[in-house]
C-alpha cells in the first residue's frame, strides 16, 4: 500500500508520516528532502534557481537519495549525507524556488516513483497524491492554521538560527506557501479524494491515529489485515 501526505510546510506531516511508517513498517519517504539537497547544491554552486537550462545541467550530475530507515531519516546527495545542512529556512525557501521547475520536478518524481515501485511506502510531501502517486490507496491533507505552522517550524529552527523570530517564521511559511500553491507545475493543492485532517488543535498521537485508522480501513476494503 502507498500512504501519500501533503500539505504546507510545518503541517506536521514529517512527525507523523515517520510515525504512520514506523507503526506499519512501511519505508518512510521524505520528498522535500530530496527537493532541500538539490536546492542545497544550487546554493552552493550559486546557480540562478530560474534558470531552467543551467538546474538542467546540475541534475544531470546528481544523485538524490533517501535512507529507508524511518527511525533515522537522510537524504544522501552525490554520496553525502546532508541531512542536517539541508535544514535551514534558506534552503527551504531555494527549494520552493527550484521546485517551480518542470525539469527538477520530471526527474524527482521518476525518482520518487522508482523508490515507491514495492509499495509499503509512506511518502510525503506536496504532490504525492495528486501527480507523483495518483494511485495511493490512502490519501492524506494535512493542514493548520499558518501561526501554528510558523510555530513547530520555529522551534525546530531556533537551536539552529538564533537571530531567527517567530514573525520572521511565520512570513517564511507565508511566502513558500503562496508559490507552492501558485506554481505552474504540480502546484500543493488536496487531491480529490484525499482525507482532509486539521492539525491545528490536535496532539500528532491523534493525527497519526487517524491516519492508520484510513490505512485500516482500506486494508480491509481490499482484503488485507493490518495489525
Ligand atoms: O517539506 P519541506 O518543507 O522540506 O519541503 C521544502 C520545499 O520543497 C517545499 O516548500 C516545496 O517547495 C518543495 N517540495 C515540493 N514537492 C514535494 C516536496 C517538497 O515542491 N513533494
Amino acid at each position: 500500500m502507498i500512504v501519500a501526505i501533503d500539505g504546507p510546510a510545518g503541517a506536521g506531516k514529517s512527525t507523523v508520516a515517520k510515525a504512520v511508517a514506523k507503526r506499519l513498517g512501511y519505508r518512510y519517504m521524505d520528498t522535500g528532502a530530496m527537493y532541500r539537497a538539490l536546492a542545497w547544491k544550487v546554493m552552493r554552486h550559486g546557480a540562478d534557481p530560474g534558470d531552467e537550462a543551467a538546474l538542467g545541467s546540475i541534475l544531470r550530475n546528481t544523485a538524490v537519495d533517501l535512507g529507508a530507515d524511518a527511525g533515522a531519516p537522510s537524504v544522501m546527495l552525490d554520496g553525502v549525507d546532508v541531512s542536517g545542512a539541508i535544514r535551514t529556512a534558506e534552503v527551504g525557501q531555494m527549494a520552493s524556488k527550484v521546485s517551480g521547475l518542470g525539469v527538477v520536478r520530471k526527474r524527482m518524481a521518476e525518482l520518487q516513483r522508482a523508490m515507491g515501485r514495492g509499495g509499503a511506502v509512506v511518502a510525503e510531501g506536496r504532490d504525492m497524491g495528486t501527480v507523483v502517486f495518483p494511485e495511493a490507496e490512502v490519501k492524506v491533507y494535512l493542514d493548520a492554521s499558518p501561526e501554528t505552522r510558523a510555530r513547530r517550524r520555529f522551534r525546530e529552527l531556533a537551536a539552529k538560527e538564533p537571530g531567527l523570530t517567530l514573525e520572521e517564521t511565520l512570513a517564511d511559511v507565508v511566502r513558500r506557501d503562496r508559490r507552492d500553491k501558485g506554481r505552474a507545475v504540480a502546484p500543493l493543492r488536496r487531491a480529490d479524494d484525499a482525507v482532509f485532517i486539521d492539525s491545528t488543535s490536535l496532539p500528532v498521537e491523534a493525527v497519526v491515529e487517524r491516519v492508520l485508522q484510513e490505512v485500516k480501513k482500506k486494508s480491509n476494503e481490499n482484503g488485507r489485515i493490518v495489525s
